[in-house]
């Protein structure tokens, strides 16, 4: 029987959660498939996907620094990947083709909905402006927040990011994007609806996230993409004070499942058995 191989591809990619979610399913869906961590540093790139194509495998998944380097190999390329000029998903097609597609922002989008129903939508703020931002951002325009803010540690890459943005957007004038350096007074963080952490701060062998979260309002949502730790600064402080807060965990998992869905045609379940197992590995 043919085993379906999968790999992600990234460097450093010891720490990934990846092969457990996507090896767990596999074995839940009865599927006889193998999914690998392949440590890939950039140069190597073109390289492993050829070989990998080759070998069979059904397709990969991209993380650090390889969710924009591979754009250059693709033959194909969604919305999603066009929007955060990154994509973290590669299908291999039995011509040789190679399919790029972007789950971070499915994967961002699911675990956001139940957080902010029935919340005001007039200001939201993303700290960092990098592929995570472009997702975030792209949900939060369509999730209709009238404002957002972007606070950037280089202020250009901000920039570049609303001006790609608005290009894009047919109704332009109906929402207000910002960009601010993330060195400046943060004083309007406290008038936030939601406010999102895209910046590797507060990650396990990274500094905290310099921000005060003291005076932002009772019934706003924090939202940090960060998993490792489970409890980084930003949502211990919004912990609390009681604010609805989650960490990247979710999203991880979401994007996992799309993937999942790509290579098999087949949705697996999120549950909470493989959410602990996740937060077993993580502690
Ligand atoms: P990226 O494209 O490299 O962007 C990194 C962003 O963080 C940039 O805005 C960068 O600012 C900023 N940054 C980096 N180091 C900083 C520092 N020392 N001080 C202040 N700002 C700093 O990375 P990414 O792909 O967007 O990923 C960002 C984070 O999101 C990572 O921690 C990643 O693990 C997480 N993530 C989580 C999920 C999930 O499923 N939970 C999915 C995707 C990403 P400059 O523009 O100034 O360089």
């Amino acid at each position: 029987m043919k085993t379906h191989k999968i790999a992600i591809l990234g460097y450093p990619i010891k720490h990934t959660l990846s092969p457990k979610m996507h090896n767990y399913w596999l074995k839940e869906l009865n599927i006889n498939g193998k999914y690998e961590a392949i440590n890939t540093p950039i140069q190597n790139l073109k390289k492993t996907t050829k070989k990998l194509y080759k070998l069979e495998y059904k397709g990969l998944n991209l993380t650090i620094p390889l969710k924009e380097e591979i754009l250059k190999y693709l033959n194909k390329k969604d919305e999603t990947v066009n929007t955060t000029g990154a994509a973290n998903v590669v299908i291999f097609s039995k011509q040789g083709h190679l399919t790029g597609k972007n789950t971070d922002i499915y994967g961002f989008k699911k675990s956001l909905e139940n957080l902010i129903k029935n919340k005001e939508r007039r200001l939201a703020t993303i700290i960092g402006s990098g592929g995570a931002a472009r997702a975030v951002l792209h949900v939060l325009i369509q999730m209709k927040y009238k404002k957002i803010i972007l606070y950037n540690r280089t202020i250009r890459n901000a920039e570049t990011i609303k001006k790609n943005f608005l290009k894009n957007l047919s109704n332009r004038l109906k929402i207000k994007i910002i960009c601010r350096s993330l060195k400046k007074n943060k004083n309007n963080i406290k008038q936030t609806d939601l406010l999102i952490n895209t910046t590797p701060m507060g990650m396990k062998d990274f500094p905290n996230l310099n921000i005060d979260i003291k005076n932002l309002k009772a019934n706003s949502v924090v939202f940090d993409l960060i998993y490792n730790p489970l409890e980084t600064k930003l949502i211990k402080e919004a912990k609390k004070r009681g604010i609805i807060n989650t960490n990247g965990l979710d999203m991880l998992m979401y994007q996992a499942q799309r993937s999942f869905y790509y290579w098999f045609n087949r949705t697996p379940k999120i549950t909470n058995k493989l959410k602990k197992i996740l937060e077993k590995e993580i502690k």
